[in-house]
Parts: structure tokens; C-alpha cells; sequence
């Protein structure tokens, strides 16, 4: 099938985006179209206008200051996956992005247009609620920062109106000294292009990676695919702080990731195989980050 006839319109900054889409009928932005042409092409959207943001070039940049990283809307999966910057200070964002799908949609996918389309089994969504990121949305009456553990409300619904606009997300430093904190970002998938069964997103930062046995001061877990929602783990993460990762502590991760998640059955895999794979992969991301934390690759003492 052909996708319903549309407007075309193609600004070139943030500001001119979102006038057309306040006041254009039925107006949806499109990205690098890898999710907005499917659902097009099949009639599930017959947006009037297309408000393409491929040309607005300030939206696509990854910006580390003093206190925060930044990262435009627009920047690619592919950008991210190779920002050295990203790899320093947030590496939990290069490895979400080169495991989305195959090349040619990480070549034009964006960051933007994944926390957009708000698919709970999507990376960015689950990287971001794990490291308590922000989401700056611009719309018609100005710009606004809003949590993204508060941005995604129910399966594939934001706290983002129509005429809005994403700019970018920006993550903390202090919480992620590089030289203290490790992360990792892991999923079972049955095929390479495809969607993740389930993912686990982590962090762990160490007192004193040199120690016999580092203490965590700070860990961070979140789940896709787990629930409606991308899925933090509270539970799992204060089963872990305040002491050295231990087996007993790791099967109280699996346990608080099983009991946090509500998933919906696939036809590859049902609910009680979901869970398996959530408290299993938890485990896994979070031994992952505490031996990247502790300089040695290692897991649980
Ligand atoms: C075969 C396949 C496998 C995939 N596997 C994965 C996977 O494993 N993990 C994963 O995370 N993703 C996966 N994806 C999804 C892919 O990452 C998305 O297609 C992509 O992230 C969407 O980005 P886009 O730039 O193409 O957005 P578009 O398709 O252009 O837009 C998607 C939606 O977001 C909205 N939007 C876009 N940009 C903005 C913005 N700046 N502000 C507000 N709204 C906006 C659009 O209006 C639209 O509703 C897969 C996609 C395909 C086709």
C-alpha cells in the first residue's frame, strides 16, 4: 500500500517546525521516517502535512559541558553509536544505539523520532529512564524540560502534545564519574534487525574501583519490553547499593526485575519466558557495569 496524500513542508529551524505544526490540520513531524513510512505506508497514520525535520540542523549535536551531556533530536542512531564523547560519559547510549536494528536504519533512525514514537521495547526510552535523563520539548508557547521517567505515560503515549517538538536530551554527570562507573546496555533478540525481547539498561558507579571489593554507591536499572512503560527498576538497584556485588544480591535483582515487570505475550515469547529473560538480563547488565566500573570486566565477587 501507498501512503495517503500529504503536504510536504521542510523548515530548516526548531522554531519554524513547530509554527507549521501549530498551525498546520493534522500535522506530524517526520525524522528519518524508518518507523513514521511504515505506519504510513500501511494507513495506520494519514497525517494531512509532514513537518520534515531533516533539514533543521541545530537539532543534531552531542554537547558535553560542566554539568551535563547533551544530545540533539535529530543525531542519528549511527552518530551516536560512533560519539566518542557519548562512549566517555555515557556509554549506555552508544551501546543502546548499535544494537537498534541493521545499518540502514541506524544511518537515518534518530534519537528524537525513537523517543517520539515511544515503543517501550525502543532503547533510547529505556537508557534514558535508567540514567534519569531530561527531555526538552519546544512548542508553540516556548520550551519546557520534562523528566524521562515522567515523559512516557502508557504503551506508546507521551506527555508531549501535538504541536511539540523534541530538542534534545541531556544526562547529568555528577552521578557518572567515567573513572568510577561503568555501564552496560544488554537484550535478547531473536534476529539481528529485529525488535528486542527484552532489554536491560545499567549503571554502577564504585567508591574505589581499586579496592578488594568495591562498594556501589549508585546504581541505575531500567527494562524495555517488560511493561507498557520503559521499566525502572528501583528495587533491583537498592537491592545493590551499599555494598560489594555479591550472588545473593544479584538473585534479588532477578527477583525485584520479575516482580516490577507486567509483559505482554508475543508470539515468540510468552509471558512467563519474559520474565525469565528480564530478571536474567538484570542480573547480567548490572554484572557487566560493576566489572566495567571496577576496571576488570568482571561480575560479582
Ligand atoms: C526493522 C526495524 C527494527 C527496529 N528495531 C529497533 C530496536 O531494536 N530498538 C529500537 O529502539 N528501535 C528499533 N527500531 C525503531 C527505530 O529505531 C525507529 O524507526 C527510529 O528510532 C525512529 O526514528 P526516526 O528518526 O526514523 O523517526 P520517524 O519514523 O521519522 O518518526 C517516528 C515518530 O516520532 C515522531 N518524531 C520524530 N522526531 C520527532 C521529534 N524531534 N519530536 C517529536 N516527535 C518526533 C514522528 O512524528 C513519528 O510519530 C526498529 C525499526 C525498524 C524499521
Amino acid at each position: 500500500m501507498k501512503p495517503a496524500q500529504f503536504q510536504y513542508h521542510r523548515p530548516t529551524s526548531a522554531a519554524e517546525a513547530v509554527e507549521l505544526a501549530a498551525e498546520l490540520e493534522e500535522a506530524e513531524f517526520m525524522a528519518g521516517n524508518q518507523s513514521l513510512g511504515i505506519v504510513m505506508s500501511n494507513r495506520l497514520a494519514t497525517p494531512a502535512n509532514i513537518v520534515d525535520l531533516s533539514r533543521v540542523d541545530e537539532l543534531d549535536f552531542v554537547e558535553v559541558d560542566e554539568d551535563t551531556v547533551r544530545v540533539g533530536a535529530l543525531t542519528t542512531h549511527r552518530s551516536i553509536s560512533q560519539s566518542d564523547a557519548l562512549a566517555e560519559h555515557v556509554p549506555m547510549l552508544p551501546a543502546a544505539a548499535e544494537q537498534i536494528a541493521g545499518p540502514s536504519v541506524r544511518n537515518r533512525g534518530t534519537l528524537g523520532g525513537s523517543l517520539g514514537e515511544a515503543d517501550p521495547a525502543g532503547n533510547y526510552p529505556a537508557a534514558l529512564v535508567a540514567l534519569d535523563g531530561d527531555i526538552t520539548l519546544r512548542g508553540p508557547d516556548g520550551t519546557r524540560t520534562t523528566s524521562a521517567r515522567d515523559f512516557f505515560i502508557a504503551y506508546m503515549f507521551t506527555d508531549m502534545t501535538e504541536a511539540e517538538l523534541i530538542e534534545s536530551v541531556s544526562v547529568p554527570r555528577e552521578p557518572f564519574p567515567p573513572d568510577r562507573t561503568g555501564m552496560a546496555f544488554d537484550e535478547l533478540k531473536r534476529a539481528a534487525q529485529t525488535w528486542p525481547t527484552i532489554s536491560a539498561g545499567a549503571s554502577v558507579r564504585v567508591d574505589d574501583p581499586d579496592a578488594d571489593e568495591p562498594t556501589i554507591e549508585d546504581a541505575r536499572l531500567a527494562l524495555a519490553n517488560a511493561a507498557d512503560v520503559p521499566l525502572h527498576v528501583p528495587d533491583a538497584e537498592a537491592a545493590v547499593e551499599g555494598e560489594p556485588l555479591s550472588e545473593a544480591t544479584l538473585d534479588e535483582v532477578g527477583a525485584a526485575a520479575r516482580e516490577a515487570a507486567d509483559p505482554s505475550e508475543e508470539m515468540h515469547a510468552d509471558r512467563e519466558f519474559k520474565l525469565d529473560v528480564a530478571a536474567e538480563y538484570s542480573r547480567r547488565a548490572l554484572e557487566t557495569a560493576y566489572g566495567r566500573a571496577c576496571g576488570t570486566g568482571g561480575g560479582a565477587a
